[in-house]
């Protein structure tokens, strides 16, 4: 064989699994489709700015991911006090999120009923549909105006999705565990902070990485090393043999082929087909049956002077009900040293969503027009104080684990089974969240067979 494992991807999950696979001895090789690694994340550093393509932040919600910062040498940046001010649109008002009890009575984001409704929350009965809305579970646990201008603004920002349409279970399965292990989000939460052991190192803090996120996937790759990664591997296809893995791509025009005795696959579920023609079509359907929600990044130099006090924070979130055409704005420089020359600000301004799919085909120009007007409307911010846009689009941004995922993860655990040596990780499972990606990639590498 000519490697233990090989990768396909060099995304953050295909990189961290091959950085956690190394360092336990394996020999491992990544295959790239494009002709850089990173996949979703990129850093841009430009005339004194440093803005995100993909990510902007993380949260440190895990002890793997600590791990890696620790082993890679890289240290994560925690965002400053500015990170906890979150902002939320209620009729065209920016409003911050309230983070104590006296803040959560007073805010006008929520109604007087659910704000009561927050005290009964401990007693109310558990859920038994498992597949269950997001949208559902909150506006029966707490109440419709929470759902509306918390659940619905959250999930915008995390899976610029559809809170009717995501399963609780799958796609914030921590929050599911609330209330089956504990009976409730308050207690459960509760509960949860005494946690003690290998749980207590887990801050979840805001963080990014000096210089971008870029940093930290640049950095993965070279400890990797350039003699185990094949950057722009076209057409890859796997196929079974004895008692591994035959794997053959397309590089630099030649056609070549390589042996593995084991085989870890990190693309989106839509790539697929195309490597694995020997799962067959049923099976390949399910995994396939899974939407993407398409978003278009803007990154936005703008003058620090255009932007109020008042705003300065984390970013804010745009719900539904606003009937607005961005999904929300992130401020990083606010939140993070080196991102931003003196007297400069950078923004990032999320667009498209299971909301406005169609925003992905817009030419460039519009959706220019749209960043210009919506930031003026909302944050007052004049076009002459802009000094640059830089529009970023990512026609598979973030899986939606919706009604299909039962099916798919069923589907997947078959697969693995029949097919030993054979693992189909990436985000079409376990977490969209780059803490997620990380702590797959960890189980990812111990599950590899000697
Ligand atoms: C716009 C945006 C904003 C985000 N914001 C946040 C955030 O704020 N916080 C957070 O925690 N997470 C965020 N995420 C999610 C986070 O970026 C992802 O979870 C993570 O980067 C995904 O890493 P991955 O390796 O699983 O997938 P990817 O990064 O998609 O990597 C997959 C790799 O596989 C390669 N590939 C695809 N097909 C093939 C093929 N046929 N052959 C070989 N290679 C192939 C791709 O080129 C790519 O390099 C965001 C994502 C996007 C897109």
């Amino acid at each position: 064989m000519d490697y233990d494992v090989i990768v396909i991807g060099a995304g953050l999950t295909g990189l961290s699994a091959a950085f956690f696979m190394k360092r336990k001895g394996l020999r491992v090789l990544v295959l790239e489709k494009k002709d850089r690694t990173g996949g979703a994340i990129r850093s841009h550093r430009e005339n004194g700015f440093v803005y995100e393509e993909g990510p902007n932040t993380g949260l440190i919600s895990n002890a793997e991911l600590l791990d890696l910062f620790q082993l890679s040498g890289v240290a994560p940046e925690i965002a400053s006090g500015s990170a906890k001010k979150r902002l939320i649109l209620k009729n065209g008002q920016w409003h911050p999120l309230p983070r104590g009890p006296a803040g959560f009575f007073k805010t006008p984001l929520f109604g007087f009923h659910d704000k009561v409704g927050m005290f009964f929350e401990p007693f109310r009965k558990r859920g038994s549909d498992p597949d269950e809305s997001l949208l559902e579970t909150v506006s029966r646990r707490i109440g419709k105006s929470f759902a509306d201008y918390a659940a619905d603004p959250f999930v915008s920002g995390i899976y610029a999705g559809d809170p009717k349409r995501l399963v609780t279970r799958h796609a914030f399965p921590k929050l599911y565990d609330l209330e089956q292990k504990y009976g409730s989000f308050v207690c459960g939460a509760i509960m949860k902070s005494l946690a003690s052991g290998k749980e207590r190192r887990v801050s979840r803090k805001v963080f990014s990485v000096s210089g971008g996120l870029g940093t930290l996937v640049d950095a993965l790759a070279k400890e990797i090393g350039e003699e185990h990664l094949i950057r722009s591997a076209q057409n890859i296809e796997a196929s079974k043999t004895g008692n591994g893995y035959a794997i053959n791509y397309t590089h630099e025009g030649r056609t070549l082929t390589l042996r593995a005795n084991n085989l870890v696959s990190t693309v989106g579920a839509y790539a697929l087909p195309k490597i694995f023609p020997f799962i067959d079509k049923e099976d390949m359907d399910c995994l396939t049956e899974m939407n993407y929600a398409k978003v278009i990044q803007v990154a936005v130099g703008a003058e620090r002077k255009a932007i109020d006090n008042a705003h300065v924070s984390f970013g804010g979130l745009v719900p539904t009900k606003e009937n607005r055409k961005i999904l929300g704005v992130l401020l990083p420089s606010f939140c993070f040293s080196g991102r931003a020359p003196e007297g400069y600000v950078t923004m990032a301004v999320y667009m498209g969503g299971t909301r406005h799919p169609e925003y992905m085909d817009m030419p460039d120009d519009e959706i220019k027009k749209i960043v210009g007007e919506e930031l003026s409307a909302l944050f007052r911010v004049p076009e002459s104080s802009i000094a640059f846009m830089k529009l970023f689009r990512h026609p598979h941004a973030i899986p939606q684990y919706e009604r299909s995922s039962g099916k798919r993860l069923e589907t997947l655990w078959r697969l693995e089974k029949k097919n030993d040596g054979l693992i189909l990780s990436g985000n079409l499972r376990d977490g969209i969240g780059m803490a997620d990606r990380v702590k797959q990639a960890y189980e990812t590498a111990a599950r590899i067979r000697a």
